[in-house]
């Protein structure tokens, strides 16, 4: 199926009122923001990533933002009452009506049950849940050769899949900078905090029947084919 075969299906889906919400889970480096842009964009439907949302309150240097950036810095989680307020909140943005990507979000059983219970009481679910499974070995690697774009948050890689002109974004042009949270200690922090808190999340959605795993491990474009056969196979069921 082609890519633009699989948006005129899920087009038509759209203007037919149906909505699609997806989590893609996975540990950090797993590849969710290089994923989730594309499929949001793809599908029609918004692209939410708590840790951007972090991001953007961080630079707005509000009082919630700088008591996110105590938790960010040190790799830990911020807590679930400020988490799950502030994706919420997004989760009420008109981008959001067809349905969205959640990345990032949620990561600890907690915020999988507030997520549930707030959509439950808008009539809307979690359709579907997909895992990025990559081995522990690469994450590091990927995190530490991590670049991102200050504007459109776009994820490049040194070696992996570099921008065509060094510390420019090709997407929008804007500069790349690296996350203090990558360097080596930090990262690894963040793994072991992932393994323990969010690793539960996925017994949680298996429990529920509407996980799927994804191998993560492969390249970017295949990567996408996989996620992208999951999503419209989720999207006929609508
Ligand atoms: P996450 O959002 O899950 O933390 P990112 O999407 O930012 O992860 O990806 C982490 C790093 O790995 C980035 O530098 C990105 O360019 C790189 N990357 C993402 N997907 C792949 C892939 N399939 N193969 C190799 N490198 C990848
Ligand atoms: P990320 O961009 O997803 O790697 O997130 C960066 C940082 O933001 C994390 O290390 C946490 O400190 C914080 N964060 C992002 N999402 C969450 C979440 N769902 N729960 C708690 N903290 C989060």
């Amino acid at each position: 199926m082609t890519l633009e075969s699989v948006s005129d299906h899920v087009g038509v889906a759209g203007k037919r009122g149906a909505t699609l919400n997806v989590v893609l889970m996975g540990p950090p480096g797993a590849g969710k923001g290089t994923q989730a842009g594309t499929v949001a964009e793809l599908v029609g439907i918004a692209h939410v990533a708590s840790g951007d949302l972090f991001r953007e309150a961080v630079k707005l240097g509000t009082d919630f933002g700088k008591l996110a950036q105590s938790y960010m810095d040190r790799g830990e989680l911020v807590p679930d009452d400020l988490t799950v307020g502030m994706v919420m909140a997004r989760l009420q943005a008109a981008d959001c009506r067809n349905g969205f990507v959640l990345d990032g979000f949620p990561r600890t059983v907690n915020q999988a049950r507030a997520l549930d219970d707030n959509l439950r009481r808008e009539s809307r679910k979690i359709d579907k849940v997909i895992d990025l499974d990559v081995p522990e070995e690469a994450l590091l690697a990927r995190l530490s050769g991590r670049w991102l774009c200050k504007v459109c948050h776009t994820s490049y890689h040194t070696m992996f899949s570099p921008p065509t002109q060094e510390g420019v974004c090709d997407r929008c042009g804007g500069e790349l900078y690296q996350r203090i949270d990558d360097k080596e200690e930090t990262a690894r922090h963040r793994l072991s905090v992932y393994f323990d808190a969010t690793g539960p999340v996925l017994d949680y959605y298996r429990h529920a029947g509407i996980l799927s795993e994804v191998r993560g491990d492969l390249p970017v474009a295949e990567v996408m084919d996989a996620l992208r056969r999951r999503i419209v196979g989720a999207e006929h069921d609508l």
